[in-house]
């Protein structure tokens, strides 16, 4: 085999879920079909890999030291919202609920993944968060039982490193629209145990 299409495939052998095999049927759809369009994926990545570094403030995927969002001053640096994927972030902002500050793990703990606590790493967000103006911290990573496994873990550490920090995390329950008789039962559940007053009745 060519010497130029094997360093491809052992390139793309190295994605996650892409064994051998699929990596070879990948290396030869990109060559097959549509060769400009390789072209292009080949300098997108080549030039991501060169610009993008991580957000000195957030965390994540920026071309400058701090990203925009993080310099903007007009967010609230009291409170520090945790999510895992920027994808995450993106969708939380774009819900307008929410003018503070992020901050990006990437990625969340995952044992049968080989994520442990110390390849999350977070001695960065944990000084992040012990910045005097830090008056919260929101967890909201997914609820997925990796993501609940990761608030539980973050909120302890968190606590015993920053004690004066109030930590929350999002409620769940059915989605808006939804109705009660096609959410599942673990949903329900949830939704119980984190109902709120609808009037505040504090006489
Ligand atoms: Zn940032």
């Amino acid at each position: 085999m060519s010497q130029a299409l094997n360093e491809l495939i052992d390139a793309l052998k190295h994605l996650p879920g892409l064994g051998p095999r699929s990596a070879q049927r990948l290396a030869h759809y990109l060559l097959n079909h549509d060769r400009a369009a390789a072209k292009r994926l080949a300098r997108a990545l080549a030039r991501a890999a060169e610009v993008l570094v991580h957000c000195a403030e957030c965390n994540t995927f920026s071309e400058t030291p701090v990203c925009a969002r993080c310099a903007d001053p007009a967010r609230d640096r009291s409170v520090v919202c945790v999510v895992e994927t920027p994808a995450d972030l993106e969708a939380l902002d774009a819900a307008h609920v929410f003018q503070g500050c992020y901050y990006v793990l990437m990625g969340r703990l995952s044992p049968l993944d080989g994520i442990g606590p110390k390849a999350l790493g977070i001695e960065k967000l944990l000084a992040r968060i012990a910045r005097p103006e830090v008056q919260e911290v929101v967890l909201a990573t997914n609820f997925t039982a990796e993501g609940e496994a990761t608030a539980q873990w973050l909120a302890e550490r968190i606590a015993a490193a920053v004690p004066t920090c109030k930590i929350t995390r999002l409620a769940r329950g059915v989605p808006v629209g939804g109705e009660l008789e096609y959410a599942d039962p673990a949903t329900i559940a949830y939704a119980w145990h984190d109902r709120r007053a609808l009037i505040d009745q504090q006489s």
